[in-house]
Formats: C-alpha cells, sequence, structure tokens
C-alpha cells in the first residue's frame, strides 16, 4: 500500500479560468486509484480556518466549463507566518491529509514550498493564473482564455475606433509582466504595446505617432500592460494627449471580465492533463514542485525554481509585434 491515502486540494491567490477543470482532474484521477480527496475552501485560509469538504466524482460533474473556483480562493496573510502554517499543519494532520495540491500562482507556491521545508506533508502545485508569469511553465491555467477575451473586447473596440479614426488605450492585466499584452496585442494587430519589460516606451509611441502614415491610419490601438513603468492606460494617454492634440484619445480598462468566462479548449485540456499529472507526481512520492507544460509535455519543476527563477517575455514576439505594426 502506498503512503498517500488522502489528499486535499486547494485554490490560492487571484482566480483563474479553468481551475474547476484542475479540481476535477485532481479529483477524478485521484478516485480513479483510490484516494480520497477533500476540497479545501478559500486557499490557505481554508487550511488554517479548516474549511474543507469531500470531492467524490459528482461533485465535480458539470464544472469543465465553468470559470472561477468551486473551491474559491483568498489571500491568507496568516500563511506567512510560522503560528499560520503551524496550524494548517495541524488541521491537515487532524483530517489524515497525506498530501496537497495547491493551484495559483507564484504567491501560492510560496507558501507551498516554506510550508514544505518545515512539515513533512507533501505539496504538488498546479500553475493557475491568468498572468502566466510562472518560471517553469511555457502556460499556465487561464492564460489562454484571458487572451481570448481580451481579443474579443479589442476587436469590438477596433470597430467604434475606425468608425471615428481615433486613437485607442486599452489597458489588460499584467501588474508585473507584460505576457498578456504582448500575445493578445499580436493578435489583435495592435499598432504599439507598452509592456514593464521594456523601458521608455512612451516617447518610442510619440515617434512612432509622428510618423506621418500613421496618422492616416482610421484607427490606432495602443495595448498597455497595467504594470507599465510610465504608468497605467489613463497616464500614458494623458502623455501622448499633451504633444497630439489632433488626434481623438479614449481610454478602456478592460479589467475583471479578463478573469472570467468559460475556459478555452486549450485550458480545459491543460489542466487535465496537470491535474492528472499532480496526482501522480504525489504518488510517486514527489513534493515541493510544479507540474507545468514545457513544449508540450508535462514536466516537474521544484518550486524551487519556479518562485525564484524570472520568465521573462518572448522578445522574438516583441520583435515581430513591432515589424507587423508599420
Ligand atoms: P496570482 O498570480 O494570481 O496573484 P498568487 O498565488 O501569486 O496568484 P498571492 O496573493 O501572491 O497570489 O499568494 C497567494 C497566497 O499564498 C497568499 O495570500 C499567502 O497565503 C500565500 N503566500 C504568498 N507569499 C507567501 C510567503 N512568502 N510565505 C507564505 N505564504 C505565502
Amino acid at each position: 500500500m502506498g503512503k498517500i491515502k488522502r489528499i486535499g486540494v486547494l485554490t490560492s491567490g487571484g482566480d483563474a479560468p479553468g481551475m474547476n477543470a484542475a479540481i476535477r482532474a485532481v479529483t477524478r484521477t485521484a478516485i480513479y486509484y483510490d484516494l480520497e480527496v477533500l476540497g479545501i475552501r478559500h486557499g490557505y485560509r481554508g487550511m488554517i480556518e479548516g474549511y474543507c469538504k469531500p470531492l467524490k466524482v459528482h461533485t465535480v460533474s458539470n464544472i469543465i466549463q465553468r470559470g472561477g473556483t468551486i473551491l474559491k480562493t483568498a489571500r491568507c496573510e496568516e500563511f506567512k507566518i510560522p503560528e499560520g502554517r503551524k496550524r494548517a499543519y495541524d488541521y491537515l494532520k487532524r483530517r489524515n491529509i497525506d498530501g496537497v495540491v495547491v493551484i495559483g500562482g507564484d504567491g501560492t507556491f510560496t507558501g507551498a514550498r516554506v510550508f514544505s521545508e518545515e512539515f513533512d506533508i507533501p505539496f504538488i502545485g498546479i500553475p493557475g493564473t491568468i498572468d502566466n508569469d510562472i518560471y517553469g511553465t511555457d502556460y499556465t491555467i487561464g492564460y489562454d482564455t484571458a487572451l481570448n477575451t481580451v481579443i474579443e473586447a479589442v476587436d469590438k473596440i477596433r470597430d467604434t475606433a475606425s468608425a471615428h479614426n481615433r486613437l485607442f488605450f486599452i489597458e489588460v492585466m499584467g501588474a508585473e509582466a507584460g505576457f498578456i499584452a504582448l500575445r493578445s496585442g499580436i493578435a489583435c494587430g495592435a499598432e504599439a504595446i507598452l509592456i514593464p519589460e521594456v523601458k521608455n516606451q512612451v516617447s518610442t509611441l510619440k515617434d512612432f505617432l509622428e510618423n506621418g502614415d500613421r496618422r492616416k491610419k482610421s484607427s490606432n490601438i495602443i495595448i498597455v500592460a497595467e504594470g507599465e513603468e510610465e504608468g497605467g492606460a489613463y497616464e500614458i494617454a494623458r502623455k501622448v494627449k499633451n504633444d497630439f492634440k489632433d488626434y481623438s484619445i479614449r481610454v478602456t480598462v478592460l479589467g475583471h471580465i479578463q478573469r472570467g468566462g468559460s475556459p478555452t479548449a486549450f485550458d480545459r485540456v491543460a489542466a487535465s492533463r496537470l491535474g492528472y499529472a499532480a496526482v501522480e507526481a504525489l504518488l510517486d512520492d514527489q513534493k515541493s514542485a510544479m507540474v507545468g507544460l514545457q513544449n508540450n509535455n508535462v514536466v516537474l519543476v521544484p518550486f524551487r525554481k519556479a518562485v525564484k527563477l524570472h520568465k521573462d517575455v518572448n522578445r522574438q514576439l516583441l520583435e515581430i509585434s513591432q515589424i507587423l505594426s508599420i
């Protein structure tokens, strides 16, 4: 008999479409291998306060297509202090939980890593965040859905922008990284993309708009990542407006629509593969690691690397975006 008989699963940090598909895959794979599954609600807070419910095959029926997370998610300051983690450990012990699958972003994995150094219960992570900013995986669950949501919205804005010859600044999520901005910008044919990874972009943007041909265009869409160092979309629009008084400028902040919606096929399949792999990893006595996708293969990446190393945007995509927006 293996050591693992009962596992917990939780979602933590920002929610992302596809988290439910991952919960379903973890639950069903575990049950397939005769394990019991407890769904821990409200992220790490649920481990401390003891919010938990058994998950069965039928509990996770009809959720693969739903955004959000049936387990709820939360940010939990108490898990950042040793006393909080000790309470979480005591609870897991009391409930005979032998391993935990955590679905979340780098904060969630940082917590899992710290916990793994202190206690003997193995944790395996599934990258679930729309930001795609986790080292060691090409994609995080939710990113593809968020991209498609952005594209749909920007296409609509393009229609109205063209009708009025307007210059639109559209802010997308990405407080510290430009993954959503870069890829959605290319997919929407944005005229410019401003991301935190590239410095001094406002002056480059002004040069770009100076170009005579550009002024003949019926619309200009500028995608701005929320974490752009020179300000969000409103601030950048203000800076540009001062120099281009003849442009009709509008700003749209897409906000939380990017987090919601039914996950795309890509996110559902990725969540299913990674959920399955996470349970397999626990059964293989793995711990303190994330399951990720690299070149379409499932890989195991230690939390140590996933949270410490920086994932850069694809610089070639940046170049392509500039060439294609001439
Ligand atoms: P997203 O990328 O969508 O924001 P995330 O997982 O990075 O997701 P965070 O709010 O950063 O979201 O982290 C989620 C939770 O992980 C925190 O609320 C906290 O409970 C735990 N956590 C984060 N950092 C640490 C840390 N240094 N030590 C212990 N726990 C942590």
